[in-house]
């Protein structure tokens, strides 16, 4: 479907913020402090407001540490036991499933959680409760350059692999997260024998060796370097909202789509949440993980920051979102708790293809 910019707002686009660690040391939190530590990986000017609500709602405040999501994993291990930090904040499941395994996470158990959030966003549940939850999703789509692709040779991510494509295609490192837990969902369906043969022809197909990020792929599109590639949506959103020109090229000339709608449907994944394993206010940690399920967070992320909320029954109101076709698409329900137990296998399976 073409993008076009005649029915968006002119809503000033959500830019990443330089994620700065904040070096001055938290003093741990505890129940009756009204106060609660947030390690977060996020960093969207709008989440300051998302905060400011809580805190009005609950008189709980929030001291936070942002990092990137191997900074936070790196300081909780180094901390150890004498971590103040109540809260996790993540984006990607492979990378929520990678701190569950070193142990970083507190088991949770909440009834509100478990009504809002559907299971396949979530960790698995054990006895002790449910260790990580999606609070907002994304979904992983391709978009094209109609001058040189048709729409029916890039309608699943399998052709992405197919000969017809070869030397048209462009994505980041495929060890990113982003790609690493796609490939992961479409090799639990393939096996492992016809998935490394997709993957070694996606690899036979690239333009240029991967580089950059998902916004530089749209970009590379748009110039015509690339014929096809893969981009997190809200990234092909933020640029939908841009009101720079160079930003309105590349979306007038790039096409978007919403892969495997007729089979498993569109990859989706999470920014999510836990517990820290050492939290000393769990109680006020897991009034904040309710929070981030209530309707009022919901909306934000679907509507300020072009994220899908991931609690059932939310309403999204995103011309951007809309204008792309994605507030009527298929998603994959193939529960990210498989895809994460995936990885490794698919990391080794991206070396032996010569996946950069
Ligand atoms: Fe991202």
């Amino acid at each position: 479907m073409p993008i076009t910019r005649a029915s968006l707002t002119r809503r000033l686009a959500c830019g990443l913020l330089a994620a700065l660690a904040v070096s001055a040391p938290l003093t741990p939190a505890l129940a009756q402090d009204k106060v609660i530590n947030v390690y977060s990986a996020r960093h969207y000017p709008g989440d300051e407001q998302l905060y400011a609500a809580f805190t009005q709602a609950t008189g709980i405040r929030i001291q936070r540490v942002d990092s990137d999501d191997a900074g936070i994993l790196a300081r909780l291990r180094a901390e150890g036991a004498s971590s103040p930090a109540d809260v996790i904040l993540l984006v990607d499941a492979a990378r929520l499933a990678v701190a569950e395994q070193q142990g970083l996470f507190r088991p949770i158990k909440s009834a509100k959680l478990d009504a809002a959030i559907p299971p396949e966003l979530r960790a698995a549940a054990t006895p002790e409760g449910v260790s990580w939850t999606g609070f907002s999703t994304r979904a992983r789509v391709i978009v094209y350059d109609p001058l040189r692709v048709k729409a029916e040779d890039v309608a699943t991510y399998e052709q992405l692999g197919d000969p017809k494509l070869k030397g048209l295609l462009c994505t980041r490192s495929g060890s990113h997260p982003y790609n690493l837990s796609l490939f992961a969902s479409v090799i639990e369906r393939l096996g492992e024998a016809k998935g490394q043969q997709w993957l070694n022809g996606m690899v036979a197909n690239m333009a240029r060796p991967p580089k950059g990020g998902d916004t530089d792929q749209i970009r590379a599109v748009a110039s015509g370097e690339c014929g096809v590639a893969l981009t997190n949506s809200y990234y092909l959103a933020r640029l939908l909202k841009s009101d720079k020109p160079e930003d309105r090229r590349v979306v007038e000339r790039v096409r978007v789509v919403f892969p495997n709608q007729a089979s498993t449907g569109t990859h989706i994944n999470i920014a999510g949440g836990a517990v820290a394993r050492h939290a000393r206010n769990v109680e006020g940690a897991i009034a904040f993980l309710e929070f981030l399920a209530s309707p009022q967070a919901q909306e934000y992320f679907a509507n300020g920051n072009n994220e899908f909320p991931a609690a059932r029954g939310v309403r999204v109101d995103n011309p951007a979102l809309k204008a792309m076709g994605a507030d009527r698409f298929k998603a994959d329900t193939l529960p990210l708790t498989v895809v994460a137990q995936n990885l490794p296998k698919v990391q080794q399976m991206l070396d032996r293809a010569g996946f950069q």
